[in-house]
Parts: structure tokens; C-alpha cells; sequence
């Protein structure tokens, strides 16, 4: 459970951010303000989150996510920057996989394999929103989608609802599924952080924790090897909080073949399925903080080694590699074709439910 604190009232507003080129379809944006100053905001193409305003120590408001000033940009760039990435996150090896005695051939879009979903994942589409009133009083967005049968090769029809809440310091994001066939399913919200603001450099010179034992290590084509590898003695434990920048660059096979960090951390005591405290993030210049609470069994780390130049972020910012970090709460990569790890199989008789709530904060002023 994430601890108790006390929230103040969200408003959520609605404009528009602007148009698709090729259809011509309005494309709008939808910003919780709080009465502390904060806001966020998320737009219905991609179901993906533009900017997170949060006060630092001093308490001046900086955009701390990266993102871009219109929805074509969002969609002629590949960085998934702020989405909901589906129907799988990170990639399936050749995008070819088997279930129930079947094989199935997804759209192969980066190289060989299947990443985020394939060629029109989830960040490509524009969902159906609604504005309801949570338990709290607070404003929800309710974004949906519904993925025919076969979309991108994925077997079974599915529906998909993300719900995202924000009270001032917990942007609270809810991943529900049904499926019509058992499927395979990995949802993750793929925001890129820098603590700073996003228009000030890079980001490693944060420190991070992540509660986490495990980690899988890569093949060359940054699928994973099939291991469980313990991050112990190697730049891969963050047990104690470190700067990133420590060990970013250090050689090791692991971080040589990733430019950096491009790993899936596997978080302690996963298996009971319940929120718990991940990891936590902090700026020691701004002294904000974001801690992640999640019921997902994992967290891709992305040092964000690989951030194009083109096109231009929001505000004519020119972002580069590492400018922003991802913390992905997700299921195991590639795990139907590893059947050691856990697997994320959905039943036309369940519904995936999936939590992430991202806190965000002050050092010295936390609740954790
Ligand atoms: C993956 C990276 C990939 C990036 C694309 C991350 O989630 O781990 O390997 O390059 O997404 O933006």
C-alpha cells in the first residue's frame, strides 16, 4: 500500500493540442491543476502523459517529463516519449511467439522483433476519453481503446481502459483488460524524467534506488538472455541509493552492449502481486523526488541512451541522449518465449488489472 497523506483537489480541463496530419483528427489534451500549483498533463493520442509541473525545494514549478509541443511530433518521433506502451512492452524475439500449441507472427518493427507493440502500438492511437469523478472527489481521465482481434498479430479482441488521477503529489496511473481470446498482454507508461525540468541537461547526475535483487541480462539484439542474474558487485545494484552517472560507464559486458542501462530489474517480493515502493528517484540540485509504487514484477531502467535529436522537444528544446531516464514498471520481457520467467497471460474470464503510481516530492518533505 502506498502510505497516507494529505491530498488537495484536482480540476481537470480540457483543450485542444491539435491535428494528425493524414486524417485531419483533432487530437486534445487534458491537464489535472492543482490547487498547490501543480498540474499534469495527458493527451488522448497515445493515452500518453506531456508534462508533469511540480515544485522543487524552493517551490518553483518545473516540467520535469519529456515530451513535444504538438501530437504529430509525438507521432513522427520513436521514442515513446509519456505513452502507454501495449499490446507488450519491450521486445518479443523475431516478434514470433507460441500459445495454447499456436505460433503467432506479430509486425516485426525494430529489426527483427516485436518493440511496444509493433508498427501502431498503443502510443499511436488516439483513445477515447471520459472525465469521472473518483472516490476522493477528484477528477479521473478515463482513456480506452479497443484492439480488433489481430491487431499487430496479437491474438483476441481486447479492451483497455487507463485511468489516470492526480492530487498534487501522486499521479496515480490503473491499467484494466478484457480479451474476447487468452492473449498475451504487458502494459507500461514510458515517461522520460529529468527532476531538473526537462530543458536542463541531462539526467544522470540523479541518484536512484531501485528494491531489487535481480536483474535479466541482454543478448547483442537486447532481448533478454533467459537469466536471473543477481545485481550484486556489479553497476547493476542500486540497493543503495548511487548517482546514476557512477557506474553508467563502467566496463562491464552488460553495460558495454547497452550503451548504458537498458535493463529489467525484477523487484523484490513480486510475486505477491501487491503495491508496493519500487524506486525512488532524486535530484540532488532541485532536491525533488519521485518514488514509483507499482504491483508489476519489474522495472525497465532506460538511461535513455538512444533519444533522438528530431524533432525538437517542447519549447524548441533540443533534447539528447540521457536528457530523460524511464523507469518502467512492467511484466518480465519477452516471456513467452522464456519460459522461466513469470508470464503475462490474459483469459477471456479475468481482467488485467495493473497499478503504477508515480509520487512526487521534496527531500525532507516525504511521506515514505
Ligand atoms: C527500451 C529501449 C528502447 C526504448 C525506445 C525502452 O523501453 O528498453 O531498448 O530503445 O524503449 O524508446
Amino acid at each position: 500500500m502506498t502510505p497516507s497523506k494529505t491530498s488537495t483537489k484536482s480540476k481537470l480541463h480540457t483543450r485542444l493540442f491539435g491535428y494528425i496530419h493524414s486524417s485531419n483528427d483533432p487530437v486534445y489534451l487534458y491537464t489535472f491543476e492543482n490547487s498547490n500549483g501543480s498540474s499534469v498533463s495527458v493527451t488522448n493520442l497515445g493515452a500518453a502523459i506531456t508534462s508533469i509541473n511540480i515544485p522543487d525545494h524552493q517551490g518553483n514549478c518545473e516540467d520535469i517529463t519529456l515530451g513535444f509541443d504538438t501530437p504529430q511530433d509525438y507521432l513522427d518521433h520513436t521514442a515513446y516519449f509519456g505513452a502507454t506502451i501495449g499490446r507488450f512492452a519491450n521486445r518479443i524475439q523475431n516478434g514470433r511467439f507460441s500459445l495454447n500449441g499456436k505460433s503467432y507472427q506479430l509486425n516485426q518493427n525494430e529489426n527483427r522483433h516485436c518493440l511496444h507493440g509493433g508498427h501502431s502500438g498503443f502510443d499511436t492511437k488516439l483513445w477515447q476519453a471520459n472525465i469521472i469523478q473518483g472516490q476522493d472527489g477528484n477528477d479521473l481521465l478515463a482513456l480506452s481503446l479497443e484492439s480488433p482481434d489481430g491487431d499487430e498479430g496479437f491474438p483476441g479482441q481486447l479492451n483497455i481502459k487507463t485511468l489516470f488521477s492526480f492530487d498534487g503529489t501522486d499521479l496515480k496511473i490503473k491499467y484494466l483488460a478484457t480479451t474476447n481470446k487468452t492473449t498475451i498482454i504487458n502494459l507500461t507508461n514510458h515517461c522520460y524524467f529529468n527532476l531538473k525540468g526537462h530543458r536542463y541537461g541531462l539526467a544522470t547526475d540523479h541518484n536512484l534506488m531501485i528494491k531489487a535483487s535481480d536483474y535479466t541480462p541482454l543478448n547483442s539484439d537486447y532481448t533478454p538472455l533467459g537469466e536471473i542474474r543477481s545485481v550484486f558487485d556489479s553497476p547493476f545494484n542500486f540497493n543503495q541509493t548511487k548517482p546514476i552517472r557512477q557506474d553508467i560507464n563502467a566496463e562491464h559486458p552488460q553495460i558495454n552492449l547497452a550503451n548504458g542501462y537498458d535493463h529489467n530489474w525484477v523487484l523484490n517480493g513480486y510475486e505477491d502481486e501487491t503495491l508496493k515502493h519500487a524506486a525512488r528517484l532524486s535530484c540532488p540540485e532541485t532536491l525533488r523526488t519521485l518514488d514509483i509504487y507499482t504491483d508489476q514484477p519489474c522495472i525497465q531502467f532506460y538511461s535513455g541512451n538512444f533519444i533522438p535529436a528530431a524533432p525538437a522537444g517542447k519549447g524548441n528544446i533540443q533534447y539528447q541522449p540521457r536528457s530523460g531516464i524511464c523507469l518502467e514498471a512492467q511484466g518480465f520481457p519477452d516471456s513467452p518465449n522464456n519460459p522461466n520467467f513469470p508470464q503475462s497471460i490474459l483469459r477471456p474470464e479475468d481482467t488485467y488489472t495493473k497499478h503504477i503510481t508515480y509520487r512526487f516530492g521534496v527531500l525532507g518533505k516525504n511521506y515514505t
